[in-house]
């Protein structure tokens, strides 16, 4: 009998989003005095909500607010009280685990598999963490005194994710925010508001601007800004860090990557096809640390590749609704054009593309998982950060070869190594330029660890003990 696909999808019915919503500031949700813009459902371009951009007074409104909030609650408030408000985030995120899942995966297109399983449990695992440090930071050494009201700005991949890296550590240590979630994906930024309201944090504490680069930029350069976190392109990191150079702020970011994923010719090879296709198809490969660039040892090149090509065959690329969908939609018709742009000049080099048999549906912004073998290191598939569901194949001989060419580029952000030997692991792990290097696994992430960058790839570190520093005055 053949085998008929039954979908699974998860239920649209237990979020509730509204036609408009306004800003987050002091607390309230107050109408913005700039235009509007329009968040869509990738997967379906349908429109789901209208969100305020935010101008130059609606900044000064926040920032305000952040510092009132700052000078006479949250500054003063000893660190155990921080911490309930903390801990009551936390478990409200968990409360609502399943509503933020589901509206995260029709704002940013990402399969429900992952919002509800990585997302939204790091959200809550986040402020929990953080949550434990607040009334311990004599014993972290950086210090005790918070440094004042930071303005954060935030990408699209993994918006509450990277909303909870931000506040998190921010509140613990004594400071006030004013974040600006991505255009493309505001949806749970603003959810995340309602949450503020739900535990009662007083006002001011967390505030929350919508808006497009504009807004971003008015809110790092506002003056009255005392700290700087921006995650996002490496292009923008460059602009923000000329933007606030010689000003007293202090600055964090966390920027592009394109990590290398080295297989040695005695990994296990199906263990490493799981890491190779996680590291690049998790969130459909917009995921600063993907495994990008493959560097396979040449004498088991064409074993892992056939390997790699089965398991991908089965990837079900998807309505990211349903519970059975491994790959989801690209997040926006600007970031598809990015993919393809980048493929076709991957085509023009003459690197040999393999895309995974899949259907794609009809509407939405989709690009199916590619494979490029025959890269070299000159290729700009090889150097450049493509930020989708495509993978460049490289070959190396030996250890030092694979050292050379994973350090080969501007980044370093991330890497995976696949080996039997722990010495070999060791040995090489040591000699990479990347803030995380990942040992038979990949995209392995936990609120007790320090993620960040080296060279283009951004400075300072979030996660962990190390995460607290960007937040602390000596
Ligand atoms: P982007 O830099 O265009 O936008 C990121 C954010 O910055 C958005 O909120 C945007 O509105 C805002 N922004 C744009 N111009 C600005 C300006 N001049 N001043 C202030 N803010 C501005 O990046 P993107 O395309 O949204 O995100 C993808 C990039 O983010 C990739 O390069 C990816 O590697 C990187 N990223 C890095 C990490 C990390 O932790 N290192 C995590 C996620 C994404």
């Amino acid at each position: 009998m053949a085998f008929e696909y039954a979908p699974a999808p998860e239920s649209r019915s237990v979020v509730d989003i509204r036609a408009s919503y306004g800003l987050f500031i002091g607390g309230e949700f107050v109408d913005g005095s700039g235009g509007r813009i329009k968040t869509v459902n990738p997967a379906t371009e349908e429109v789901l909500a209208e969100v305020a951009e935010a101008g130059s007074d609606d900044v000064d409104r926040a920032v305000a607010a952040a510092r009132t909030a700052f000078d006479q609650v949250w500054g003063p408030m000893p660190g155990r009280e921080r911490a309930k408000y903390l801990y009551r985030i936390a478990r409200i995120v968990q409360e609502r685990a399943r509503e933020l899942a589901v509206l995260e995966t029709i704002d940013n297109g990402k399969p429900i598999r992952e919002s509800r399983d990585v997302d939204v449990p790091l959200v809550a695992a986040h402020f929990f963490y953080y949550a434990g440090w607040a009334d311990k930071l004599r014993y972290a050494g950086f210090g005790e005194r918070p440094l004042g009201v930071a303005a954060q700005v935030i990408p699209w991949n993994f918006p509450l994710l990277m909303l909870a890296w931000k506040i998190a550590p921010a509140l613990a240590c004594g400071n006030t925010v004013v974040l600006k979630p991505a255009e493309t994906t505001p949806l749970t930024a603003l959810a995340f508001a309602e949450i503020c309201q739900q535990a009662e944090l007083p006002p001011g504490v967390v505030n929350i601007v919508t808006g497009a680069g504009e807004t971003g930029r008015l809110l790092v350069e506002h003056p009255a800004v005392d700290k700087v976190a921006f995650t996002g392109s490496t292009e923008v990191g460059k602009q923000i860090a000329r933007s606030v150079a010689g000003s007293r702020k202090r600055v964090t970011l966390e920027l592009g990557g394109k990590a290398a994923n080295i297989v040695f010719d005695d990994a296990p090879i199906d263990q490493a096809v799981e890491g190779i296709v996680n590291g690049i198809f998790f969130n459909q490969g917009h995921v600063c640390c993907a495994g990008s660039r493959l560097l396979v040892q040449e004498s088991i090149a064409g074993d892992l590749l056939d390997a790699l090509k089965r398991r991908m065959a089965l990837l079900r690329v998807g309505d990211p609704l349903d519970k059975n969908t491994d790959v989801g939609a690209i997040n926006s018709a600007v970031q598809l054009e990015r993919i393809r742009r980048l493929s076709e000049i991957g085509d023009a080099e003459g690197a040999e593309r393999w895309t995974a048999p899949c259907e794609l549906p009809d509407r939405g912004f989709w690009f199916a998982p590619t494979v490029f073998t025959g890269v070299s290191q000159a290729h700009r598939i090889a150097r450049e950060e493509i930020f989708g569901p495509v993978l460049s194949v490289l070959t190396f001989r030996t250890p030092a070869e694979a050292v050379e060419k994973a350090n080969n580029t501007p980044y370093g952000l991330s890497a995976g190594i696949w080996s039997e030997k722990g010495s070999r692991i060791l040995a090489v792990a040591d000699k990479l330029r990347a803030g995380v290097v990942w040992a038979n696994t990949f995209n392995k992430f936990d609120p007790a660890s320090p993620f960040g960058g080296y060279k283009e790839s951004g400075y300072g570190r979030e996660g962990g003990r190390h995460g607290l520093e960007a937040y602390l005055d000596r």
